[in-house]
């Protein structure tokens, strides 16, 4: 009967994948098969690797994107808004459905584009805060 060629103590069963000794079922890693001394020296490091990919960033960079996208919108609306107070009522009281009024100004329906591009951002951004938080736990 052979020995585990790492501690020497038990019936060797397995067989290393990386360094080819045989190895006791106490001494070989589940999953990787691998010994105990490959294991830490191959698979350590590419553990190491995985928690520092560049997710939250790619994750930051979306989220300021969309936030500035937002941002301008809200600019120009508030810079439309300025000359046409009457309308921001209306248009803040109709939400997610605009409905025209005022026919034949272009400026209502600018402002109404406006609301409605906020609206998808706020829901966009929203939708990522979620699965931020989902993929965080
Ligand atoms: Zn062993
Ligand atoms: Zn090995």
């Amino acid at each position: 009967m052979k020995l585990c060629e790492i501690c020497g103590v038990r019936a060797a069963r397995y067989v290393c994948q990386e360094c080819g000794r045989s190895i006791c079922e106490r001494c070989i890693k589940p999953y990787s098969w691998l010994c105990l001394e490959c294991h830490k020296r191959i698979l350590a490091p590419g553990e190491e690797a995985e928690e520092i990919l560049p997710t939250p960033f790619m994750k930051m960079f979306f989220l300021g994107f969309i936030l500035m996208f937002a941002g301008v919108i809200i600019l120009l609306l508030a810079s439309l808004l300025s000359g046409l107070k009457i309308s921001l009522g209306g248009i803040i009281m109709i939400g997610p459905i605009p409905i025209i009024f005022g026919a034949g100004e272009n400026l209502v329906l600018l402002i109404i584009l406006g609301v409605v591009l906020t609206i998808i951002c706020l829901i966009i951004f929203l939708v990522l805060l979620k699965h931020g938080i989902r993929l965080s736990r």
